[in-house]
């Protein structure tokens, strides 16, 4: 059985469990999951039995080549034809993905299948599969994460005073691809100055100034799959509030990394950083969570928050990232992407941590 397959039966042996018949699988990282396919217009349906793909003529042959389950070319839209298959298959309960199914198709399967078929929401069904990594799935993050961490130490060498914000993230960009990224895993977060305070900045044009902190979060999709990784910069030396608030969420840190093992709740890990940083009353400085899952998409289960409830393990790829962020002064967040091993985790991020300074 190839990983394809085992990973569609794995999602087939969860029906029964939700009590539906069949599964269909319309996000397009689900389906990617499900199937290898990576395309714009994949739809999935699984049942206890059996395991279609659906698809459009554009990606007909190598579909039909490469994916090993019942492939059906459509000429029109692949909602109705999953739909007519569900019929002549006498499903009566399909359970749908409700964060991806889009109303409009929601409508158009109900109207397709008529009357007698229940349309379930099954949240999070393929979800739960994919928090653990196989062997393959963690070789191909680790790439991923090479390619950011090589990206940014090359663009850390080009940062001068007066340099942008955007003119910083445009060449980590292009670093990324030139190194084999299909894309980013999302918009590179450059923030200087006062805007560091800003957890989720966009890239302005704002000139990098003397003895300013540069916060930098970057990720590549390599292979399908993400990294994410958080460091902070300054050029000049850095104020001594600026190096006692990196100072603490360095700490912060170091006790949510010592946390992860399996078999703890992800909110230990979260309440590890978040004690260590109240110890430097920054508790209310730290504004989100403490990390999340990735892989195929940029944040997956298992969320590393306040009341979460899922428990780590052997396996799971999660990032550790508090940050600490003071309005009007100055932020910093550090960030790394680990596995969770046996004994405890692993940090797959290699570049130094620390508080660059330029
Ligand atoms: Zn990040
Ligand atoms: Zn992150």
């Amino acid at each position: 059985m190839t990983e394809f397959e085992q990973r569609r039966r794995a999602a087939a042996d969860r029906l029964s469990g939700a009590k539906v018949d069949a599964l269909l699988v319309s996000s397009p990282p689900n389906v990617r999951y499900l199937s290898g396919y990576s395309g714009s217009n994949g739809l999935m349906l699984v049942t206890a039995a059996d395991e279609w793909f659906f698809t459009d003529p554009r990606y007909g042959e190598e579909a039909s080549a490469t994916i090993t389950c019942h492939v059906q070319v459509c000429q029109g839209p692949l909602m109705k034809a999953a739909a007519a298959l569900a019929k002549r298959n006498k499903l009566k309960r399909i359970g749908i993905e409700p964060s991806w199914l889009r109303l409009g198709d929601y409508y158009e399967l109900q109207q397709a299948m008529g009357p007698g078929v229940e349309l379930k929401p099954v949240p999070g069904a393929v979800e739960a599969l994919r928090a653990v990594k196989s062997p393959g799935e963690i070789a191909k993050i680790r790439n991923s994460v090479r390619v950011s961490s090589e990206a940014f130490s090359r663009t850390l060498n080009r940062i001068r005073p007066g340099v942008r914000e955007n003119q910083i993230a445009a060449e980590i960009d292009f670093q990324m691809r030139v190194l084999g990224a299909e894309k980013n895993a999302f918009d590179s977060i450059v923030a200087a100055g006062p805007r560091s305070a800003l957890p989720h900045a966009h890239p302005t044009t704002h000139p990098l100034g003397p003895n300013e902190l540069v916060l930098i979060d970057i990720g590549a999709m390599v292979g399908g799959y993400a990294s994410d990784m958080t460091r902070v910069a300054c050029i000049g030396t850095p104020p001594k509030r600026i190096r006692e608030i990196y100072k603490a969420v360095a700490e912060a840190q170091l006790a949510a990394l010592d946390a992860v093992r399996p078999g703890v709740p992800v909110s230990k890990v979260d309440a590890a950083a978040r004690q260590v940083l109240k110890g430097h009353g920054l508790e209310k400085q730290f504004v989100h969570s403490t990390g999340h899952g990735l892989g195929l998409e940029i944040h997956e289960p298992p969320k590393i928050g306040k009341g979460e409830k899922m428990r780590l393990q052997v396996g799971m790829v999660i990032t550790i990232e508090p940050g600490a962020y003071v309005a009007g002064f100055a932020g910093v967040r550090i960030e790394d992407t680990v596995l969770v091993t046996e004994r405890g985790c692993q940090i797959i991020t290699q570049t130094p941590k620390k508080l660059f300074l330029l």
